[in-house]
């Protein structure tokens, strides 16, 4: 491994630390001839349709997040949307969300008739629960935690505000299949959470959602808005709640009961390593780390983050990411916009006028200091890691010709 950091930078000419084509990142999904029998078990069956296969997964995802009950979906995206209208969330209600995340935790809120209202997040890359209280209104019902990347947002302090003010607690876990907070897995410190088996996450079938809870009559709302609006021991052809379709196939189990068995191991491998990278740039003057906290007592990594500052690190963010791509980090500037910047936000909704939103953390996150990349990096080697971090001393060193360009 070549750790050179006094020779030219690879975007000035330089040879890059990392040649991709001799030495490519992990790639993305893993899989081996657990999912090939999994998947040719279902089509030789014949049972494609939920059944054994799909249940024997949601009992073990609950199991994994020391869950009650499980209800899988077809996406992280409708496992949300079936919360927010399990919990009885509609018309003229507010659910706050915090404005750094992916489209579908606002989405689930809207597809309602519900209104999300914005409060900002802080170092934990997670809502500021200092920020709740103002943004509460008469019409708020619910509270909406992203764990960004994986990292548990403050639930002691969301859940005592939710308990004061008689508000649910949605968590969207979409990024943290494993994280545990307090010894209690995400999607169970709240009312209700949903999880995500898209392409990209940590755990996959291409596409499918997950739904937990400990609530038994939450559970059973979510399986009939799941199932075409049936409900236990009924007739087939009897439907009691205007509902969707959003069952998962035995082919998406058989994947996914496969792909359980190798998270937990990947799941500390990216820890391990996230910690290495944590130690290693923290010392680097303008790079700060995602906050921590002891009460996690899971940290999974769907996203690893860093936050830069650009006139302490003597660059811009911009110049920093195509520099460090150069070297063969595939490291990106994160999100565009906070949420509420969507085009779907250019006019108000129920009480809210999201062109006056500002939320300056996430603001910051978005224009000028956010730097990410995809779990898949953390299961490299130590070595890899190293060699990230020699990237980054790397960049440091010739910041000044680099700030030129
Ligand atoms: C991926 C994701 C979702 C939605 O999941 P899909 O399965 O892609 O519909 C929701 N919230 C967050 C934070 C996500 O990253």
């Amino acid at each position: 491994m070549q750790s050179d950091t006094t020779s030219p930078l690879a975007i000035h000419g330089g040879t890059p630390l990392r040649d991709l084509e001799k030495n490519p990142w992990p790639a993305w999904p893993i899989h081996d001839e657990t999912e090939r029998a999994g998947l040719l078990d279902v089509l030789e069956s014949g049972d494609w349709w939920y059944g054994e296969r799909v249940k024997q997964f949601e009992k073990s995802f609950a199991a994994l997040q020391d869950a009650a009950h499980c209800v899988t979906a077809t996406s992280g995206t409708t496992a949300g949307e079936l919360c927010v209208e399990a919990a009885g969330i509609g018309p003229g209600d507010e659910v706050i969300i915090p404005p750094y995340s992916f489209i579908a935790t606002a989405t689930a809120v809207m597809r309602t008739g519900a209104t999300p209202a914005f409060v900002d997040i802080d170092d934990s890359w997670n809502l500021n629960p200092a920020l709740i209280e103002e943004a509460i209104t008469e019409r708020t019902k619910a509270i909406m935690p992203v764990h960004f990347g994986g990292r548990v947002a403050d639930m002691d302090a969301i859940n005592a505000i939710a308990a004061a003010r008689g508000l649910r607690v949605i968590e969207d876990a979409c990024h943290s299949w494993g994280s545990k907070w307090k010894g209690k897995g995400t999607g169970t410190l709240g009312d209700c959470g949903f999880f995500s088996f898209q392409a990209s996450k940590n755990m996959t079938a291409g596409e499918g959602g997950a739904i937990v809870t400990d609530d038994a009559e939450l559970a059973e709302r979510c399986r009939s808005l799941s199932n075409s609006g049936r409900v236990e021991g009924a007739e087939w052809y009897y439907h009691y709640h205007v509902a969707t379709n959003a069952r998962l196939t035995e082919f998406a189990a058989a994947l996914l009961n496969a792909q359980l068995t190798r998270l937990p191991e990947q799941n500390t491998t990216r820890a391990k390593n996230a910690a290495i990278l944590n130690s290693a740039l923290s010392e680097i003057e303008g790079i700060s780390i995602q906050a921590g906290d002891d009460r996690i007592t899971a940290r999974t990594y769907h996203i690893y983050c860093l936050r830069m500052d650009p006139d302490a690190f003597g660059c811009s963010r911009d110049q920093l990411v195509k520099a460090l791509n150069a070297e063969g980090l595939p490291i990106s500037p994160g999100y565009p916009h906070p949420l509420y910047k969507q085009p779907i936000f250019r006019e108000p909704l129920g009480g809210q006028d999201y062109a006056k939103a500002t939320c300056p953390v996430c603001e910051d996150l978005c224009y000028r200091s956010a730097l990410w990349f995809r779990h898949t990096i953390l299961l490299g080697t130590e070595d890899d890691m190293a060699q990230i971090a020699a990237m980054f001393a790397k960049v440091k060193e010739h910041v000044a010709r680099l700030a030129l360009t």
